[in-house]
């Protein structure tokens, strides 16, 4: 067993069920019904001689149907959990399970197949071909995949509000619808949770406000959402708030039932 492994059991015994459930509520490491849970997660960087713990033992559980914020200042470690969880990095140390498989030891191959059939991603620059039509735009994703999909674009559109604009091109339409045709796009392989970094930033904030209510409407439809943000209101509409500072988890708040 090699040291780094050694190290990762007994962080794991270290934290035990009892952490878990303060962190999160109504979830254990036992039996754990969560859709994401991430034990001691810790990934350190090598910049030159400087070594960056960008997230230095997290832990959480993420329930199916949550919407979750993380937040926390520039460097906090944000980005770097969110693409753990996109599974488009792997933890230096600790354990994420993701729809109750574990992410260790996966292959490049294998970690690609979880985050095409897992996560759906929303990035801050939306991230549309230009040449395509938002129709196309949205169905880009199914490429790769067999489902039957021009249907269920069309569906996603309608969500989104954007069924008005299906045929248009990306420069035809406003950074907001943007960035509902991109949250369409990332929802079009059903993915079990949908992940946004800082999907507000680039836009007004009339635009801001049209794209915090489809996450709320997605969310209250059943779809789990975790977004990284800088916006309060955005953070507001989750309805738990995860703080991370200096790569640490600094609290996990679940707003009270209304
Ligand atoms: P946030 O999203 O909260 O602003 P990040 O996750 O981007 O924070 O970064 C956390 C820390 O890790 C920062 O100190 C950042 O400079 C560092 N970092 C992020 N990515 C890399 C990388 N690829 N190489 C070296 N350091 C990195």
């Amino acid at each position: 067993m090699l040291v780094e492994e050694r190290r990762i059991i007994s962080d794991i015994d270290a934290i035990g069920d009892s952490r878990l459930l303060e962190d999160s509520g109504d979830s254990s490491r036992t039996g754990c019904a969560a859709l994401i849970e991430a034990v001691s997660l810790s990934r350190v960087y090598q910049r030159g001689a400087e070594t960056v713990r960008a997230l230095d033992g997290v832990s959480f559980c993420i329930l199916e149907r949550e919407m979750v914020a993380i937040v926390g200042p520039s460097g906090a470690g944000k980005s770097t959990l969110l693409h753990l969880l996109g599974c488009m990095d792997a933890p230096t140390s600790g354990t994420l399970t993701i729809g109750g498989r574990s992410t260790r030891g996966l292959s490049d191959a294998a970690l690609t197949r979880m985050r095409r059939d897992t996560v759906g991603f929303v990035f801050q620059q939306f991230g549309l071909l230009p040449t395509l039509t938002v129709a196309e735009n949205v169905l880009l994703p199914t490429l790769f995949s067999r489902k039957s999909a021009a249907k269920r674009a069309a569906e996603l559109l309608e969500r989104v509000g954007l069924k008005h604009r299906a045929n248009h091109r990306p420069s035809e339409l406003s950074g907001g619808e943007m960035q509902r045709a991109a949250i369409a796009r990332a929802l079009i392989n059903s993915p079990r949770v949908l992940l946004a970094d800082e999907p507000t930033g680039n836009l007004d904030s009339a635009n801001g406000e049209a794209v915090i209510s489809v996450f709320r409407k997605l969310n209250q439809e059943g779809v789990t959402v975790i977004l990284v943000t800088h916006n309060e209101a955005l953070a507001y509409s989750a309805g738990r708030t995860i703080t991370l500072s200096d790569g640490k988890l600094v609290s996990d708040l679940r707003k009270p039932e209304q």
